[in-house]
């Protein structure tokens, strides 16, 4: 299909025609281009030269389509489009930014800013793939075809579907309004994450309240990093004494996997935290500072709590244009991929990375890595006409931040057997893995990741253990 793509100065050209105009004459144009410009770009094809393409693309076809541009997407589009080329590949993303969202715990903990987390999508898309600035509202994987918010058609030869998973505030009363009022926090959303900071500045005495939502979350572990950052924080600022931490977890554990669960319990106990084990936030009443849990043993068990501070973790799902594709998802609305070719169970020309998937393993960026060495060689196996032959094994990794200077790296498969890549017990609080955390993964994430580089530390593992792991 032909489509045309102009730039901000075209348009302008094309609104102004060809006349020599005084400044005065050109203002209005200018700011008609610019408008015209502005419009385009919030529903029309943008391609990394700062182009948009008119209309005319409304049913555009891909050799390969990638949906959403996080973690995952955004490496898949780098590998696929340097090899098939320009034209061939598109991201359907509707942000303007791409954040680091595992940055979000040292935001919140005042150890880096926001905007440090964050870049313009321009910037991180290839410049080689097609980015359509669009929400994907319908898959259609009979037709290969998904649709837009605004209409377009999108016909693709193969599918990856990287949606990540849908933050949902809103099922705990009260909420998301309550964010407004003093000392409610959360760092899973970038509105709400400096709020985290906030909360501990203004800290003055009382309960300090942590929760862990009753559904699949993204970085199991981030829920209680960010208590065990509050309470050095509150002792570096001699408050520590005046807050009661508690943290409420629908979980029966502390943790999903044992050797790091003891340990965890080890530092609860030492900071003096109490854990509330099968307890689910349901509600938050701003005007009396009070937090409502219920007990997941005893449903009628409902616990009001006066909060000074309160952390919400909130309960998440598949994003909803998935869990609507029932051709698509499994029973619990995630993309029905084998776990280990991540390929989909039904349609081969499928596939699937991260947080939107079915494959039962901790949904972490970790894991994203480790899909993604597997995927895309699946994924070039199938585009040949061949089966795919190569297996994930669930490697993923919840690096546990316990403080300003500590951390356990938990690393595991999908079975809950520690997968570690470093030959020492990774299950103790350590400052080199802290600096790991902080300094290190941010340069892979964005230097190597998102390039289509990083594939996780498998080698690296292998050559830390001699080859016997
Ligand atoms: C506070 C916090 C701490 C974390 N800590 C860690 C950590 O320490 N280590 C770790 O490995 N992981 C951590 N994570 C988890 C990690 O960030 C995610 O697991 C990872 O980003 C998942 O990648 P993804 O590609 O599946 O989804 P994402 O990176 O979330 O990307 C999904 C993309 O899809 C787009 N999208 C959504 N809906 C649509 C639509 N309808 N149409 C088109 N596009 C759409 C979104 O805009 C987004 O860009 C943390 C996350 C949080 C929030």
């Amino acid at each position: 299909m032909v489509y045309t793509t102009w730039n901000a100065t075209e348009v302008f050209n094309h609104i102004a025609g060809n006349e020599t105009l005084d400044e005065e004459s050109l203002q209005p144009l200018k700011m008609m281009a610019h408008k015209r410009l502005l419009l385009a770009c919030g529903s029309r094809l943008v391609s990394q030269n700062g182009s948009f393409s008119t209309s005319a693309m409304a049913h555009k076809s891909y050799k390969l389509v990638v949906v959403g541009g996080g973690a995952g997407g955004c490496a898949t589009a780098a590998k696929f489009s340097s090899k098939l080329g320009a034209g061939n590949v598109a991201v359907i993303e509707p942000a303007d930014t791409h954040y680091y969202q595992p940055m979000w715990t040292l935001v919140g903990g005042g150890m880096k800013r926001l905007e440090e987390s964050g870049r313009p999508m321009s910037q991180v898309l290839p410049k080689k793939a097609d980015w359509i600035k669009q929400r994907v509202v319908t898959f259609d994987p009979h037709k290969n075809k998904v649709i837009t918010q605004d209409g377009q058609e999108i016909s693709y030869e193969f599918l990856v579907v990287a949606l990540g998973i849908q933050l949902n505030y809103n099922q705990i009363k009260g909420l998301p309004d309550a964010f407004e009022t003093p000392g409610v926090c959360s760092n899973y959303s970038p509105l709400y994450v400096t709020k985290t900071l906030e909360s501990l500045k203004n800290f003055k005495e009382g309960n300090a309240l942590f929760s862990f939502p009753n559904t699949p979350v993204k970085c199991a572990g981030a829920p209680q990093k960010i208590m065990y950052i509050s309470d050095q924080y509150l002792r570096k600022h001699g408050k520590r004494d005046k807050a009661n931490i508690q943290y409420f977890t629908s979980l029966p554990v502390i943790f999903g996997i044992k050797k790091y669960a003891d340990a965890l319990w080890e530092v609860v106990k030492e900071r003096n935290i109490t854990v509330n084990l099968r307890h689910n936030l349901i509600e938050v009443k701003p005007d009396s500072r009070e937090a409502v849990f219920q007990n997941l043993e005893n449903p009628d068990d409902l616990k009001t709590i006066k909060y000074e501070m309160l952390h919400v973790t909130p309960p998440m799902s598949s994003p909803d244009p998935l869990r609507q594709c029932a051709a698509l998802t499994n029973e619990t609305g995630y993309l029905n991929v084998n776990k280990h070719t991540l390929q989909h169970v039904t349609f081969p020309n499928v596939f699937g990375i991260g947080d939107c998937t079915s494959v039962p393993t901790s949904k972490t960026a970790a894991a994203v890595a480790g899909q993604f060495g597997v995927m895309q060689r699946n994924l070039r196996l199938a585009m040949g006409g061949t089966s795919p032959k190569h297996q994930y094994d669930g490697y993923t990794s919840c690096p546990l931040v316990t403080g300003y200077s500590k951390c356990i790296l938990a690393e595991f498969d999908m079975d809950g057997n520690p997968l570690e890549t470093f030959p020492i017990n990774q299950a103790k609080e350590r400052r080199t893995m802290f600096h790991l955390k902080k300094d290190m993964m941010p340069t892979m994430y964005w230097n190597g990741m998102l390039k289509g580089y990083w594939e996780g530390p498998k080698y690296l593992r292998k050559l830390m253990h001699l080859g016997m792991k």
